[in-house]
């Protein structure tokens, strides 16, 4: 479908020519008109797929070609689950809306809380959010939703997993005016978390799943490699990214301390590289994504707080050091690569350590993987012997349906200093639900 069909507002149309966009992907073609329909919607497709833009434009075109509810109120909220993609997707807002009088501002954990009131004095007609801090300024009353027309969750299910359940509550009952419109978007959304959540939040929706999480993504070629030990990965991982032409590659492990070590081994064998993870302050996070953005270093290596929405073009390889213990993420991890249309390599080490998650994303995903083997560094390891790694599997659920018989667990580790903040967005002070760890295997420091 093209962008001129949908019926856009012509201030949305002249945005999208200097995008230099004319036809809508496929989940833009089907979510679109639904949104546009003032439908609530629960809608899914792969990483890359311009989702962001399937909400942002009818969510534009609400704002402009209807009266606001209220005088004052914030008109459309997104939210998202790390500092990291709010900025991404309030860079993209800020483009749209620069065709119009409207205006947004930026609400995440980490920046001045002082700042951001004045901000809100401003009555904002867009706020993109993660859904502690907001939250915060909702406490304060610093910020009304009473009039808010959208509630649009990006990532729906991570701001789930995250522990954001009680904000994303806390921020329904503060915008519960009848005529709200509520969407829902994630690349992997059919999680029973999810329905539950969305049973409340949202009125008759439709459903837009446009493939799923786990249908093979064709441009990302999945490769995988089977280690010994950490020796073994690192001499594998060197081997990769340094025999092989990288344009830029994020590399994700388990724990935060591994980012730093890692990144100085990587910049040793002589590549360009930096750590993202949640301890460093935010404008040490800034930093690193702003100039990974831009080029300026070849390799990022991360915890997950990378995994989800970030859309970098250059990101030519995503190297998985350690698997992560939702099998989801390995969907968002990989999918950072093979952005709209282009090519991309996604490279999964495998050691014992990680063997039954690896095991659980291929349940997960419904596909087998079969490992490469480099001359010189053939590992010993073969996997864990089935009747082993059945016996794990079914002491602790595996990343699929069984999750729905597992208690809920509470938001744990919220920090008390509303003004400081800088723990209630993205995974830092979050340990992951106990019930979505597939292994007994204890990473430390788990973002
Ligand atoms: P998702 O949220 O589905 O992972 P994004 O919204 O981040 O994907 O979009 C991925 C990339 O595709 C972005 O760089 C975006 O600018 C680009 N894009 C979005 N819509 C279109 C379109 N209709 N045609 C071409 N590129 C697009
Ligand atoms: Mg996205």
């Amino acid at each position: 479908m093209l962008f001129t069909e949908f019926g856009f507002d012509n201030r949305i149309l002249a945005s999208i020519g200097h995008m230099g966009f004319e036809e809508a992907t496929e989940i833009q073609s089907r979510a679109i008109p639904e949104a546009m329909a003032g439908r609530d919607l629960l809608a899914s497709s792969k990483t890359g797929s311009g989702k962001t833009l399937a909400y942002l434009l009818p969510a534009l075109h609400r704002v402009y070609k209807t009266r606001a509810l209220s005088k004052r109120d914030t008109r459309v909220l997104v939210l998202v689950p790390t500092r990291e993609l709010a900025k991404q997707v309030y860079s993209q807002l800020r483009l749209l809306l620069a065709t119009s009088h409207y205006t947004s501002t930026l609400i995440q954990g980490g920046e001045n809380f002082n700042d951001q009131h004045k901000q809100l004095q401003k009555n904002p007609h867009f706020i993109v959010a993660t859904p502690g801090r907001l939250v915060d300024h909702l406490k304060q009353r610093n910020v009304f939703l009473d009039g808010l027309e959208l509630l649009i969750l990006d990532e729906a299910d991570r701001m789930l997993d995250l522990g954001f359940a009680e904000a994303v509550r806390a921020i329904n009952t503060a915008a519960s005016h009848r005529l709200r419109q509520t969407l829902f978007f994630s690349a992997t959304l059919d999680n029973t978390d999810v329905s539950e959540i969305a049973n409340e939040l949202l009125k008759d929706p439709s459903r837009v799943a446009i493939g799923q999480g786990y249908d093979e993504h064709k441009d990302i070629d999945q490769h995988v490699y089977l280690c010994d030990h950490l020796d073994h990965k690192q001499d594998i991982l060197k081997h990769l990214l340094l025999g092989q032409t990288i344009k830029q590659a994020i590399v994700f492990t388990a724990t935060k301390n591994d980012t730093a070590r890692l990144a100085e081994m990587i910049e040793e064998w002589g590549l360009s590289t930096q750590a993202l993870n949640g301890n460093l302050s935010q404008a040490a996070r800034n930093k690193v994504m702003d100039s990974f953005a831009k080029g300026q270093f070849d390799v990022l290596v991360s915890t997950d707080i990378a995994s989800r929405g970030l859309d970098i073009a250059s990101v030519s390889h995503v190297f998985n050091f350690d698997l992560p213990k939702q099998a989801e993420e390995f969907v968002h991890r990989t999918g950072r690569t093979g952005r709209a249309g282009f090519k991309g390599d996604a490279y999964s080490l495998v050691g014992p350590k990680d063997w039954l998650n690896f095991k659980a994303i291929e349940v997960f995903l419904q596909r087998k993987f079969e490992s490469d083997v480099i001359e010189g560094m053939e590992p010993k390891f073969k996997g864990l012997a089935p009747a082993k790694e059945a016996h794990k599997l079914k002491k602790a659920p595996a990343a699929d349906k069984s999750r729905k018989t597992v208690k809920k667990t509470s938001r744990k580790g919220a920090s008390k200093d509303r003004f400081h903040d800088n723990k209630q967005d993205g995974f830092d002070a979050f340990k992951l639900p106990a019930k979505r760890f597939i292994t007994p295997v204890d990473h430390g420091d788990e973002e």
